[in-house]
């Protein structure tokens, strides 16, 4: 019998572990960017004893290293000063807009249907498209290194979202070439049962034939597990039914786990939550990327893809982290990034080798990093890469070469490589 304190209550009672200073490092840096936490991540994923340098800490905890030291001080400044809403306002959001909201044009592929954009919808592969339902659009808890995290900041109205999903149906059944539907976040996970029912019911009653899987991308198996214990949480068969319901109806259902630690993995609950949805007929496949300071070592990769293995779940993709956000804090140069993944896949048990890694999602597509080769003719380094996803279907899986950048953190940093320069 699993006995977990589940009240989601969310309130500030965790503050009670930190310093002063800390408090007010976390009141400014959140001032910025997005902050919240539940406690089952406080009290059951975090290390109090190391909060500083525990994972799960940085990872839902902003801190003052987040923020570069002037925007830092500007917002310190202005907070000081007691500024008024929207004097405060006009500088929070100056900081923000110069941590690139947007990275990778996501705002360049939401499709129209019948001339009308088809809002909270996105269609940048030709077989997938990315459904935001509305309620879908926050999470149990904020990751400090967010790519989404304009999303959890209303003024800046990038959010993908909608509410009815007829038009969706529509779009899909007219273009034959969609075979998946990935609904995603935020974290389509903290809606109601009875909410997603409604979309996914319209989805499986529509019976498009080209159909074939549907994807749910969420964290909360790390944030949020009780989702997905009856004993624990009164809504959760009813989520499990909806599961049920998908493969029942024929469609294959993935459900995209975020990981980023292993640690995540290691509670009780989360154990449970995940055998739960696997004997609904599910598929859980992983993924994360690499953050410095959280996960930018080959043995927590190993640990990360092992236990995975262990409790059946399948590993997917290893991102490079995105351009955006605390970027400055997180990232890891592409070739740390590679070595770390070479010598986490190298001693990892074969079944976790179904991970594709390490990806950047860039504008084109999604670019993996495949080597570092030296031509012994000169004695230049190149990468080898090649889009594992890409726009046009026929620009994937060619490998190629970019000059090798021992300091550049993604994909446009790194220059073109003159044919000839290879076979000299
Ligand atoms: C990553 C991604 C997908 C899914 O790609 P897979 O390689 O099939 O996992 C779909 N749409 C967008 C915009 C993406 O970035
Ligand atoms: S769970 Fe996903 S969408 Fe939500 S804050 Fe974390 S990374 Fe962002």
């Amino acid at each position: 019998m699993i006995t977990y304190d589940a009240r989601n209550f969310r309130s500030i009672e965790y503050m009670k572990y930190l310093p002063e200073q800390l408090k007010h490092e976390i009141d400014i840096v959140s001032k910025v960017l997005p902050f919240k936490v539940n406690n089952y991540v406080t009290d059951y994923l975090i290390d109090w004893d190391n909060y500083e340098t525990d994972p799960m800490y940085i990872l839902t905890f902003p801190n003052k290293k987040m923020l570069r030291d002037h925007d830092y001080a500007q917002v310190e400044e202005a907070l000081k000063k007691k500024l008024s809403g929207t004097e405060l306002y006009k500088i929070v959001n100056s900081v923000r807009l110069s941590l690139n909201p947007h990275p990778a044009n996501q705002l360049t592929n939401v499709p129209t249907y019948l001339d009308e954009p088809l809002e909270g919808v996105q269609h940048k592969y030709k077989d997938i498209v990315l459904f935001f339902p509305s309620q879908g659009q926050t999470c149990h808890a904020n990751c400090t290194f967010c790519f989404r995290w304009p999303q959890f900041v209303k003024e800046l109205d990038l959010q993908f979202a909608r509410k009815e999903i007829d038009g969706l149906i529509d779009y899909i059944r007219s273009n034959d070439d969609i075979h998946e539907i990935l609904v995603t976040g935020g974290d389509p996970m903290i809606m109601s049962p009875a909410s997603l029912k409604k979309y996914i019911d319209a989805l499986i009653e529509a019976k498009i034939p080209h159909v074939q899987s549907i994807r749910f991308g969420s964290k909360s198996l790390t944030y949020w597990p009780f989702t997905f214990i009856p004993e624990i949480n009164e809504e959760a068969e009813a989520m499990l039914d909806i599961f049920r319901k998908i493969v029942d109806s024929g469609l294959h259902l993935s459900f995209m786990g975020h990981f980023n630690h292993p640690k995540e993995l290691t509670t009780e609950a989360v154990q449970l939550a995940i055998k739960n949805i696997r004997n609904t007929g599910a598929e859980i496949r992983t993924q994360a990327p690499m953050l410095k300071h959280i996960n930018d070592s080959s043995d927590v990769w190993r640990d990360l893809w092992t236990q995975q293995v262990q409790l059946g779940l399948i590993p997917y993709y290893m991102f490079v982290e995105r351009e955006t956000g605390p970027y400055d804090y997180f990232s890891v140069p592409l070739a740390e990034v590679y070595k770390i993944y070479q010598n986490a896949i190298k001693f990892s048990s074969s079944l976790g080798k179904t991970v594709t890694g390490p990806v950047m999602s860039a504008s084109p597509g999604k670019v993996q990093i495949m080597g570092v080769i030296e031509n012994p003719a000169n004695q230049q380094k190149y990468f080898l890469m090649q889009f594992v996803r890409h726009r046009d279907v026929n620009k994937t899986f060619k490998p190629f070469f970019r000059q090798y950048d021992e300091k550049a953190t993604w994909f446009d940093q790194l220059k073109k490589v003159e044919s000839t320069e290879i076979l000299v």
